[in-house]
């Protein structure tokens, strides 16, 4: 039977040595109830058969988790659980989305979409905002946190790009990073999403977990995981594996307790702090 449909039961041990003692013992069926969780995700997902359980792993010897074979493999398993995804934050012009990046920090894209249509009616231009203070921009933000360092970045990046960009947001990685409040992040979605330029890779925080839980890095500060990701990674699959890792962690691979059951990369995901696995876990690939 297919997994994915056939009820499974944590391992204790990472190890598939008890599963067919737990399946007897179950009666529920928890990949119906996340299939119904899923159906009222914003975007759409293909619901995969998981292919069969791989060996664990006998031995670390020999075992290279970036083997361009395990990346691709990565990537198309990616494909057929996000193959249509794209940024979850509403924008209509790269200064929207830039104005939209800088606000999520430390926030959720829910809380930005909803701050964000009645910001940009009110004042519908670059222009407007960097006639603008920090201080009056401040309420209109407050909801998303850390209001006032945004304020300050969102009205200085304004007036920069007035000043010095005649109003329109660069499409140049070394201009964008000049800008305040924009750090690589900021400069990659705003180059990706809007103007199809991958010159990087977005690591927000759902890509800096999940890049560690896949052993695509072993690094924690943001800059050198893009650099381990951008080596690892052909470069016309940066932007949409930003996407894509980026909901599989709103979907799946949560924080606490990711949903490894229902994961199409369980089989070969070894990362130390899964909630169920097949295989072997490696207990330094932690998110
Ligand atoms: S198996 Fe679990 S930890 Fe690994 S990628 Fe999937 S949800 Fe994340």
């Amino acid at each position: 039977m297919p997994r994915g449909v056939v009820p499974r039961h944590p391992a204790q041990t990472g190890r598939q040595d008890k599963v067919r003692v737990a399946r007897t013992r179950m009666s529920g069926n928890p990949s119906q109830k996340q299939s119904s969780r899923a159906k009222a995700a914003p975007v759409k997902t293909k619901t995969v058969a998981l292919s069969k359980p791989t060996k664990p792993a006998k031995s670390a010897k020999g075992y290279n988790p970036v083997a361009p074979e395990r990346v691709a493999e990565i990537l198309k398993r990616l494909n057929d659980l996000y193959p249509d995804v794209t940024c979850a934050l509403t924008h209509k012009s790269a200064w929207e989305l830039l104005v939209a990046t800088i606000l999520s920090a430390q926030s959720t894209d829910v809380n930005v979409n909803r701050v964000t249509p009645v910001l940009f009616q009110k004042y519908p231009t670059v222009e407007a905002f960097a006639a603008l203070t920090p201080e009056e921009l401040e309420p209109d933000v407050r909801s998303t946190g850390f209001f006032r360092n945004k304020s300050k970045s969102v009205v200085g990046a304004a007036k920069k790009i007035v000043a010095d960009f005649g109003g329109q947001v660069p499409d140049d990685i070394d201009k964008l990073l000049i800008l305040p409040g924009v750090a690589r992040k900021t400069a990659n979605v705003v180059l990706g999403t809007w103007f199809k330029k991958a010159v990087g890779v977005v690591v927000d925080t759902h890509v800096h977990r999940i890049s560690r839980r896949l052993e695509l890095t072993k690094e924690n500060d943001p800059q050198k995981i893009e650099q381990d990701l951008m080596k690892i990674i052909p470069q016309d699959r940066w932007i949409l594996f930003s996407h894509q890792v980026i909901w599989h962690g709103r979907k799946l691979c949560f924080a606490r307790k990711p949903n490894c059951v229902e994961c199409l990369l369980e089989n070969i995901c070894h990362a130390g702090d899964k909630a169920w696995s097949t295989v072997e876990m490696h207990k330094n690939a932690v998110g």
